[in-house]
């Protein structure tokens, strides 16, 4: 409860009258104009049954509702709110004692509260406190309809056609405004969705190349040993041998197409067989499950020598460029670290001893 009061205060500190979603204005419109309607049936219906003083009676109420529809669009949400509520309640007070309990006026009181408690500015402090009040006027109309005859006692017919008119009124309204706010939940909730999808994707992917990122590769490799901590599996850092000359001689764009040629190339060879990511800078990173280091060190050279027969090029100017591998095969108790580090001691031997080679 506690916690779910925080977040209603949280979400609350986010609305302000003035920002407060656009179906909010839209739900408070249809209401008015759907009461303005209500008053039009009630005139119709009293100046049938004779009741001259109730259908005159009831055109400032309607005229309100016109002047409540126009002001939605000017005035604060929670000026509107307030405006809508004084108006119904008023009316509904008004109607209960007029024509009693049994005409079901008071049953306005339900589309209001639906409203009042998806103001989504006030705090749910303030809600509560609208309920209780709310409670409180429909019992004290109640006992008050008990202890007093209404000022027009209705026969059979009118009371029954009145208590269908407010029945109809109300269900209608109650579901216009359930309408509207499930479906803006909804729509809402569909939105978050797809952009939780979205972030999650752009967290793993690293946008130059659209590999996946080293966080992603981190995951991977995590659930790997976690979920099948006997498997075998090895793995593969690689590293463009002298990048940094391609970058000044032909320009960081140039370097940047390296870089991406490279992971279509990758993306290729290792389709059904590994997964691969851009480590970080010019380095790859390549997990290769259900591979002894025998047969990574197979699939390495394979692509160690694709990536040297790649033709790239540039602004009419061949490319060439070559790679350096260090490959190791997990031995089912050293943590992640140290297996990276031991793929990156290759590396590093390799780029030792000439660059352009696999070390395993
Ligand atoms: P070595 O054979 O020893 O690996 O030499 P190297 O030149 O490849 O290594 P070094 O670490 O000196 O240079 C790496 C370069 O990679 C430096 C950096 O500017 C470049 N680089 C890193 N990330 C990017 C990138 O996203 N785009 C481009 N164009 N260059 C990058
Ligand atoms: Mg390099
Ligand atoms: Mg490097």
């Amino acid at each position: 409860m506690d916690n779910y009061t925080n977040n209603t205060e949280d979400v609350c500190s986010e609305f302000t009258p003035e920002n407060t979603p656009h179906y909010f204005t839209v739900v408070l419109q249809w209401s008015y104009l759907i009461m303005l309607l209500y008053f039009l049936c009630f005139m119709v219906y009293a100046f049938y049954f004779g009741y001259i003083n109730s259908c005159l009676g009831s055109i400032p109420w309607a005229a309100m509702c016109g002047i409540g529809f126009y002001v939605t669009k000017t005035r604060p949400s929670r000026h509107n709110l307030f405006y809508y509520t004084l108006l119904l309640l008023s009316w509904l007070v008004l109607f209960v004692c007029t024509y009693g309990w049994d005409c079901g006026g008071q049953h306005f009181i339900m589309p209001l509260l639906v409203i009042a408690f998806f103001s989504v500015y006030d705090t749910m402090g303030r809600k509560l406190l609208f309920l209780g009040i709310l409670f409180g006027l429909r019992l004290y109309l109640f006992f008050y309809c008990l202890n007093n005859e209404p000022m027009i006692i209705l026969e059979t017919v009118p009371s029954e056609l009145l208590q269908i008119l407010n029945t109809a009124f109300i269900f209608i309204q109650m579901a216009f405004v359930c309408m509207i706010f499930s479906t803006n939940i909804q729509k809402a909730e569909k939105q978050l969705l797809i952009y939780n999808e979205e972030l999650q994707k752009q967290a793993c992917t690293d946008p130059l190349t659209a590999l996946p990122n080293r966080r992603y590769m981190m995951d991977i490799l995590e659930e790997q040993i976690r979920s099948r901590p006997k498997s075998v599996f090895s793995v593969a850092l690689g590293d463009i041998d002298w990048f940094k000359k391609i970058n000044d001689t032909q320009g960081h764009i140039c370097g940047d197409e390296v870089l991406r040629k490279l992971s279509v190339l990758f993306k290729e060879k290792s389709c059904g067989k590994g997964h691969v990511c851009r480590w970080g800078g010019e380095e790859f990173f390549f997990f290769l499950p259900d591979m002894n280091l025998d047969d990574a060190s197979l699939f390495i050279n394979d692509i160690n020598i694709a990536v040297s027969q790649l033709p790239i090029v540039y602004k009419d100017e061949k490319i060439r460029v070559t790679m350096t591998f260090g490959v190791e095969e997990y031995d089912y108790h050293s943590s992640l670290t140290d297996l990276i580090k031991k793929a990156d001691d290759k590396l590093y031997l390799g780029k030792k001893q000439g660059r352009n080679k696999v070390i395993f």
